[in-house]
């Protein structure tokens, strides 16, 4: 049931035939953990972190009374959406609440001083099999973020008010495009101001019935890897930043962020030797930008979302014989790791698979906004294509959701090789690089499902 002019408002600026109003809820959690823990982010950071430079936090958003199936949003602020992860928090909600797997997504913020989870194969990620304490204490917070997440979901659920939803979209600049190319091949990772990127930041605002601000959703495409890998404390980055700041000027409201294409993009600048404030500075430049669209007027969502999910099959270019992964060997760290896990699968007979499912969601607010939700490390080119493509005036394109792959590099990354292509592929437990084909694959699909 849309309960629509039921309340009176005194929400400036929104007319009466705009009052459209859902049964709206959302809730936070605290996920910091208590004692140290090996951060996720670098492989090379190798003791576990020390101490907590700022909290993190996961956050919910309900929209939708029961009788009208609802939709639940998640933003975390942790490196990784494990699959393993998001589907047994989805299994247990289908449970509890009969939640279907459409209506739920989880975003996160990608920041790279947050805690490592044990469902995103850990020894794969740090290039070695982890000390068993340290993989104990990854388990022991892994499976408490899960019970965290289910009752942060009925914290949400159980608040829930009658609220408006509108949108816009505004713009900001730190993200940098981070593949140097050289004559159509990769030859590093640093600033390239040429480079592809996505600068758009889509804002939610939900306000409640008196007009009052009850939180605020919005994506950005860029790594959370402002403070580099010399810094070993728990920390939400630019993300975590912007959500506090703007928690800080509007108490009551809760202040959601994911990421959008960033999987080749990085602040800038960045780094330790930039300042500590420089995360702050980054937070502050997406705050403003909200600020200003808050202030400019937003258009009103009359529908709630219809939520669509799909997997499709994805492939690697190819599965290394016994002379390719000797060669890896040599190559050292992620690289020597995971060729030795390929070379005792040989030996046991087992073979490394070519193919994984891959999710897409996408979220269709009526004819006002589509909210799309990929996998992975999705890059620019995906988000500035689907907007080409799909026609549609208003797409937001969220990254980091649901499941965490590896990169999702276009076709013209992978004939360009490079981190983002090549070398990253171990740590996610991959064979190879991309198939050709995954682009297209990706981008039909999702159009399906704006369709
Ligand atoms: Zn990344």
């Amino acid at each position: 049931m849309i309960i629509m002019g039921a309340v009176l408002l005194c929400v400036s600026g929104v007319s009466a035939e705009q009052r459209d109003l859902f049964s709206v809820g959302v809730a936070k959690v605290d996920i910091t953990p208590h004692g140290a823990i090996r951060l996720a982010g670098y492989a090379n950071r190798r003791e576990p972190s020390q101490g907590v430079a700022s909290k993190i936090w996961a956050k919910a958003l309900v929209i939708g009374s029961d009788n009208q199936k609802p939709s639940v949003l998640i933003t975390a602020e942790l490196i990784r959406a494990p699959g393993v992860l998001v589907e047994s928090l989805a299994a247990r909600l289908k449970k509890k609440v009969g939640l279907e797997r459409s209506q739920l997504a989880v975003c996160v913020t990608h920041t790279h001083s947050g805690p490592a989870l044990s469902s995103m194969l850990v020894d794969s990620y740090f290039g070695s099999n982890i000390p068993a304490p340290q993989k104990a204490r990854i388990k022991q917070y892994t499976d408490h973020l899960l019970d965290l997440l289910e009752q942060l979901v009925l914290d949400a659920l159980d608040n829930r008010q009658p609220s408006q939803l509108a949108w816009g979209e505004g713009s900001v600049g730190f993200a940098t495009n981070r593949r140097m190319v050289k004559d159509g091949k990769w030859v590093g990772m640093r600033p390239n101001e040429k480079g592809v990127v996505d600068h758009a930041l889509p804002v939610l605002r939900v306000l409640g019935a008196e007009g009052e601000l009850r939180s605020l959703f919005l994506s950005y495409a860029c790594h959370g890897t402002t403070y580099g890998s010399k810094f070993n404390k728990i920390h939400g980055d630019w993300a975590g930043a912007a959500a506090q700041i703007l928690e800080d000027k509007h108490p009551d409201c809760i202040a959601m962020v994911a990421l959008g294409c960033g999987g080749d993009a990085n602040p800038k600048p960045r780094g330790v030797a930039a300042g500590f404030d420089v995360v702050n500075r980054h937070g502050q430049a997406v705050a403003s930008e909200v600020e200003r669209l808050l202030r400019g007027g937003m258009k009103v969502l009359k529908s709630k979302p219809d939520c669509r999910i799909k997997r499709i099959d994805l492939s690697v270019d190819h599965v290394p014989g016994r002379d390719e992964l000797q060669q890896r060997l040599k190559q050292g760290a992620n690289a020597a790791y995971f060729a030795q896990v390929m070379l005792d699968r040989l030996d046991r007979g087992e073979v490394t698979p070519t193919a994984f499912s891959y999710p897409i969601q996408v979220w269709n607010f009526g004819e006002d906004l589509s909210m799309v939700f990929l996998a992975g490390e999705v890059v620019a080119g995906y988000s500035l294509r689907l907007k080409r493509e799909s026609g549609r005036r208003a797409l937001w394109v969220n990254a980091y959701s649901n499941d965490d792959p590896c990169y999702i590099a276009t076709k013209k990354m992978i004939s360009e090789g490079g981190y983002e292509v090549d070398q990253s592929m171990d740590s996610f437990a991959k064979a190879s690089r991309l198939s050709l084909d995954v682009e297209d694959k990706i981008v039909e699909a999702t159009l399906s499902l704006l369709r």
